[in-house]
């Protein structure tokens, strides 16, 4: 006897429930992490920015990068966004999603988002405009329930604005915001767009010391729900973060570990905490 139309697509349904189907492009964190790096070398001139560089970041994990400058931290996120190639090594995002062979715009749309130093909001705009022009739409969905989605996404605007603790700001134009404050809106703008790794290079560099203990305490609400990798020299910062901390020295991993084990490496000590 064949299978029933009826029959067969219960079956269907009966597998999606139990096991999940990947669609190309999602990203596949099974082995739970969301980030590898593996052998990774950069040049400039003959100059080796990143030599054999190898790392990985599990899902939901704040990871910090520490070293003396040249080490090839922000070159490591170039190569991680797409913005530059690495002459050897892979880049993998969860399991399947080869970062060397997708573009910067498909890195991102995959789920990378990064801060830059210098924030690039809309100085004219008010604060709440920022975060609605940086939000994913899918145009299609928009026009036939235009209603509803309005009104989602107006709580998604304000849940942001409440995180990054900036609601009581939401009307002013973002031009007229502190330094610490418009660093924070970009953050917000990023969230808007859903990613699932966070890059951030040197978030604090200027910030008074409140304005960085608050950014410490929205990174580790983020954590868990997005993966953080972030770039700093703040020693506080990196101790209030109280995750794992990676030493990069010319190109490649010196030490790993808390940050306890890290400042007592006496490599560590050398290249970068002595000086
Ligand atoms: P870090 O962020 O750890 O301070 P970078 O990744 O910015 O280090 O730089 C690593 C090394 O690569 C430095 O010596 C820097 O001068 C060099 N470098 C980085 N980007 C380029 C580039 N586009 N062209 C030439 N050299 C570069
Ligand atoms: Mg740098």
């Amino acid at each position: 006897m064949s299978v029933g139309i009826s029959e067969a697509s219960q079956q269907w349904d009966d597998q999606a429930a139990t096991s999940h189907v990947l669609k190309p492009g999602e990203l596949d964190l099974s082995h739970k992490v969301i980030l590898y790096l593996e052998d990774i070398s950069v040049s400039f001139d003959g100059f080796k920015a990143l030599n054999n560089l190898s790392l990985a970041i599990d899902a939901g994990e704040l990871r910090c990068i520490i070293g003396p400058n040249g080490a090839g931290k922000t070159t490591m996120m170039d190569v991680i966004t797409g913005k530059t190639r690495p002459d050897a090594g892979s880049a993998f995002f969860g399991q399947t999603l080869d970062l060397t062979r997708l573009s910067e715009p498909e890195i991102a749309h995959a789920g990378i988002g990064r801060k830059f130093q210098k924030p690039t909001i809309f100085e004219s705009h008010s604060v709440f405009e920022n975060l609605e022009l940086a939000m994913k739409t899918d145009k299609r969905v928009r026009r036939s329930l235009f209603a509803v989605l309005a009104g989602e996404q107006r709580d998604r605007v304000a849940d942001t604005l409440r995180q990054i603790r900036l609601a009581d700001q939401a009307d002013r134009p973002a031009g007229l915001l502190s330094h610490g404050q418009k660093q924070w809106l970009e953050i917000g703008m990023l969230l808007m767009q859903e990613p699932k790794l966070l890059l951030l290079d040197e978030p604090v560099a200027g910030m008074t010391d409140d304005e960085t203990e608050r950014t410490g305490e929205l990174f580790k609400s983020l954590a868990g729900k997005h993966s953080l990798v972030v770039v700093e020299h703040d020693m506080a910062f990196i101790e209030q973060l109280g995750g794992k901390v990676t030493v990069l020295h010319e190109g490649a991993v010196l030490a790993e570990g808390d940050l306890a084990t890290v400042q007592n490496d006496q490599r560590v000590i050398e290249v970068y905490l002595g000086r």
